[in-house]
């Protein structure tokens, strides 16, 4: 049931001793690097007084844009020649964000998918069919060679194109998928469409989520339609990207691997540590890396570590799923609100489809949200009376949790615009 049962489920003090070691090491390179060996100049860090894992805290923060500044090499610990690979973000704004890695890198990547992946009950009997973007995105070379590595027979699909999609899951008969939360849902009604029951006609028996904040209720209804076991997978490029974070078979929180990172809460206002079990920033420093080390990065996303063991016996301590980022929280007459807060009403309400929304607008002093929401089809169809009722049962429901009342918008299956990669869910049309 382990890749890895030594390091999966060694005591907590082998493995800070383990993290401290390699953190050394990791300092040691790090300081090779235009930014890190100038930063410590300036700081006059002496990378010996960090002595215990609590003296991270002094090691300075690294923002996105500290390697905007730098872009593309001025976080390179090694000659370019030491360098097989470059992935970047897929940010929206500003320069996307490069990384590179040694063979060795993609090689510590590539355990840790596997590991993940295997964790969960994935095996060499297995066919995974991987409908993530490839080429610079993470998370399709990162899956594929993952589950190459454990041995499972892989279908590289890529992204969109969904009769095509089906047609692979039933001629090769896949039983393990990596899809985008979002596309699950879309892919969900391009099944209802061609009039094929994935339980009854699918060999599917689980799926990685990631890429995109979903939430359990979201989870629960791609797991309904699908018959398949979902289990959420985090990360970012700036770490690698997926396999950084993943859940196990317990389905609650994601184990973060801290053999290959340093994991960190913190109050994003004061920049100050948290204990576990409060919400915060996460924080994190890669242990491996050798062709670019980061320190203490700065996710922006909003999560807690969860305190207490996990009952599957591993040690690594575990997030739960992401709340949001920082950049993502909108402030709408002086309350803040995430749109994964949108998503989990919407989602208890029967009746509403596969896609919504959120559009911010400023009339006057005003600020005014308008959710569209896309609803089944039937809704359409005769009496509107039944509309409106879920109209308003929609608006309620969402005043009860973000404190103001929207406008609400349904529309009809498949007329909101949907993408293949992340979905975008909020347009923000005020001006400053
Ligand atoms: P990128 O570096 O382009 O791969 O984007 C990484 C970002 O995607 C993270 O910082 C998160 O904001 C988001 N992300 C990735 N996986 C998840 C997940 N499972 N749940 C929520 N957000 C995620
Ligand atoms: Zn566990």
């Amino acid at each position: 049931m382990y890749w890895d049962q030594k390091i999966e489920t060694m005591e907590r003090g082998e493995l800070e001793k383990l993290q401290l070691a390699r953190l050394g090491r990791t300092l040691e390179r790090a300081k090779q690097s235009e930014h890190y060996g100038r930063l410590f100049g300036q700081m006059k860090l002496a990378t010996e007084k960090i002595r215990t894992l609590a003296d991270v805290q002094e090691l300075p923060l690294t923002t996105k844009d500290d390697l905007r500044e730098l872009w593309p090499y001025g976080f390179l610990a090694c000659s370019r020649d030491e360098l097989v690979r470059m992935h970047s973000s897929s940010g929206t704004t500003g320069r996307a964000t490069v990384i590179f890695h040694t063979a060795s890198d993609i090689a510590a990547w590539t355990d840790l998918l596997a590991r993940s992946m295997y964790m969960t009950g994935m095996r060499r009997s297995d066919v995974f069919q991987n409908m993530m973007t490839y080429g610079l995105f993470t998370g399709g070379l990162g899956f594929h060679y993952g589950a190459e590595k454990i041995g499972a027979l892989v279908i590289p699909a890529g992204a969109g194109n969904s009769k095509r999609q089906i047609q692979l899951i039933r001629d090769f008969e896949t039983t393990a998928v990596h899809i985008i939360p979002s596309y699950a849902l879309h892919l969900s009604t391009v099944f209802e469409e061609t009039g094929c029951d994935p339980r009854r006609d699918t060999k599917l028996r689980l799926a990685f989520l990631g890429a995109e904040p979903h939430s359990e209720k979201m989870r629960r209804k791609i797991e309904a339609f699908y018959g398949f076991k979902a289990f959420n997978s985090y990360g970012l490029s700036e770490m690698n990207g997926p396999g950084m974070a993943f859940e196990c078979p317990e389905q609650n929180g994601m184990h973060i691997w801290e053999d290959n990172f340093i994991v960190e809460i913190i109050d994003p206002e004061t920049l100050k540590p948290l204990p576990d079990g409060e919400e915060g920033e996460l924080v994190t420093t890669t242990l491996l890396r050798e062709g670019m080390p980061i320190l203490r990065y700065r996710t922006k996303d909003l999560t807690r570590i969860i305190p207490g063991p996990c009952p599957c016996g591993r040690t690594h301590r575990r997030i739960e799923r992401i709340k949001g980022r920082t950049d993502d929280m909108m402030i709408l007459k002086g309350v803040n609100i995430f749109p994964i807060q949108i998503e989990k009403k919407l989602m208890e309400v029967p009746g509403v489809g596969t896609n919504f929304l959120i559009i911010l607008d400023r009339e006057g002093y005003n600020d005014q949200m308008t959710v569209k929401v896309e609803v089944r089809k039937e809704y359409f169809g005769g009496d509107l009376s039944q509309l409106e009722t879920l109209r308003r049962r929609i608006v309620e429901e969402l005043k009860s949790d973000i404190l103001i009342s929207p406008k609400v918008d349904l529309v009809e299956p498949d007329s909101l615009p949907k993408s293949e990669g992340k979905a975008k869910r909020v347009i923000d049309n005020r001006k400053d």
